[in-house]
């Protein structure tokens, strides 16, 4: 039996107005090297300041993992030569970065949570892009600069689901902070899995493959799922030590394997030194209070969800993984509509109907405040819920007063006393019978009653408010 170790460093592009080391805008879509400066092209004298705003938003990641957020941090330089990177080096933090030693906590399939450290998070500059023509290349350097924040977990995760689980808690923790957009087709929030394997019982760790930029939470788990096999495959035909070693792999989605794109660098092939341009990044308590600014973040939301609005985890998790969702549901509670019936409308009635459209939870034709107001009326009994679902169809399509929907579909409950006992009266005058047969004892005789009463409404009566009565009456 074989044990999976799994440590993951994730890239956030944070959304900064300007680069990391000059004023240049961070915008994308511009003309080719028009987002650019003497600074992020690397001309000779040309000196990096950083970035205050890129420097507050790391700190708020670090206050948000529980971390230690340290007020002089350290920029080193990483070499390397790519075309796109015009310096030939990389401005990284890599013996005393801005954040170190944080905590996250990752929901699991069976309702608990498991703490995973955080080694660290530091600040460094994206690189350009090249594009390739047929028998030419060019470099964009538009980019070249771009603030990313690079989060290093501790090898804590012992299988793809926790692996995922900790990806979605850290995306979703970094778009409640507003610190990204982490938008993962886009490439803002990408991720490099390090995976080995071990016997069970074994100590040391083994060897570990590092598979680099993947994109999407369905493509981590299956170059997980795919390595896993690799390694151990190759333990059992006892070829481990010749065919797994320390590497970077490429996941091909097309065939859904790994391969080797390069042997691992070691930290030497880098040539790191302390960047000289750069005195150490020190904080202000200016910085300090603005980094501290959050949001209520998942967990503690989860919790209140539950305690206070007593719904179910598993629904509070679903609400709160994606801050639109929550705070959608958030806005529907503030119309006075109920927490219970809120959730159901939201995510099974709203979002089963948006899945079917091209829109989302962002852009949803129906408003927080109209779903809250039809919710309302479905809470006080205005109307059933299969006529609240009949007029939730009309709003997708157009929007609408509901109140003027409830008239001109005819879809008024009757919930009124005096209304309904008059049906009812009648109902149990004309089966005199089956009274007594129910005073008698036949129980099952009441489903009968509430059926002829609502027959005899057409429908438009307050099944609840029938039950009611008809216990009432007939006790
Ligand atoms: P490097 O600087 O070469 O990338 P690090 O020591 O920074 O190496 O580790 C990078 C990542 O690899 C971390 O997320 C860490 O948790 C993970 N890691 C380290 N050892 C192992 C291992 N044996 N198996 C799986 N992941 C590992
Ligand atoms: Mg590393
Ligand atoms: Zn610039």
């Amino acid at each position: 039996m074989f044990e999976t170790v799994i440590g993951l460093e994730v890239h956030v592009q944070l959304n900064t107005k300007t680069k990391l080391f000059c004023s240049c805008p961070t915008s994308f879509a511009e003309h080719q090297n028009s987002n650019t400066c003497p600074t992020c092209l690397a001309l000779p004298g040309a000196l990096p300041v950083v970035n205050k705003e890129a420097a507050v938003k790391a700190m708020r990641l670090g206050y948000a993992l529980n971390a230690n957020v340290v007020h002089a941090s350290n920029f080193d330089r990483k070499s390397y030569f790519y075309p796109d990177s015009p310096s030939a080096y990389q401005i990284t933090q890599l013996t005393n970065a801005i954040v170190q030693n944080g905590e996250l906590f990752i929901d699991l399939e069976d309702g608990t949570q498991k703490r995973i450290g955080i080694t660290q998070a530091h600040l460094e500059a994206d690189a350009g892009k090249n594009i390739h023509e047929s028998n030419y290349s060019k470099v964009d350097l538009n980019r070249a600069g771009t603030p990313l924040l690079e989060i290093v977990s501790e090898p804590e995760m012992r299988s793809s689901a926790e692996a995922v689980a900790y990806l979605k808690k850290l995306h979703s923790t970094v778009r409640y902070l507003d610190i990204s957009d982490a938008n993962m087709q886009e490439g803002s929030f990408r991720c490099d899995v390090n995976v080995s394997i071990r016997p069970k019982g074994q100590k040391e760790f083994g060897i570990r493959v590092e598979i680099k930029n993947i994109n999407s939470f369905r493509f981590v788990e299956m170059a997980i799922a795919y390595e896993v096999q690799r390694q151990i495959e190759a333990y059992e035909d006892g070829v481990y030590e010749q065919e797994i070693f320390q590497e970077t792999r490429l996941f091909n989605v097309d065939e859904g394997v790994t391969k080797s794109m390069r042997g691992k660098e070691e930290a030497a092939d880098y040539r790191y030194f302390p960047d000289p341009d750069l005195r150490p990044l020190v904080v202000t308590q200016e910085m300090i209070d603005e980094a501290k600014e959050m949001p209520e973040l998942p967990d503690v939301k989860v919790k209140r969800y539950i305690d206070e609005l007593k719904i179910k985890r598993y629904d509070a998790l679903v609400l709160c993984s994606e801050k639109e969702l929550a705070y959608f549901f958030e806005t529907m509670l503030e119309t006075g509509a109920t927490p219970k019936t809120s959730v159901n409308w939201l995510t099974t009635e709203l979002l089963g109907r948006l899945k079917k459209t091209e829109f989302d939870i962002t852009n949803s034709p129906v408003s927080a405040t109209k779903l809250g107001e039809l919710v309302s009326k479905i809470d006080d009994g205005t109307i059933s819920g299969k006529g609240a679902k009949e007029i939730l169809d009309v709003l997708m399509e157009k929007d609408a007063d509901i109140s003027e929907l409830i008239d001109s579909m005819g879809l008024a409950q009757v919930s009124d006393d005096g209304a309904i006992l008059e049906i009812i009266d009648k109902i149990l005058e004309a089966n005199q019978d089956k009274v007594e047969e129910f005073k008698a004892g036949k129980e099952k005789l009441f489903g009968f009653f509430v059926g002829q009463t609502m027959k005899a409404s057409k429908g438009s009566a307050n099944p609840q408010k029938v039950n009611e009565l008809l216990r009432e009456r007939l006790s």
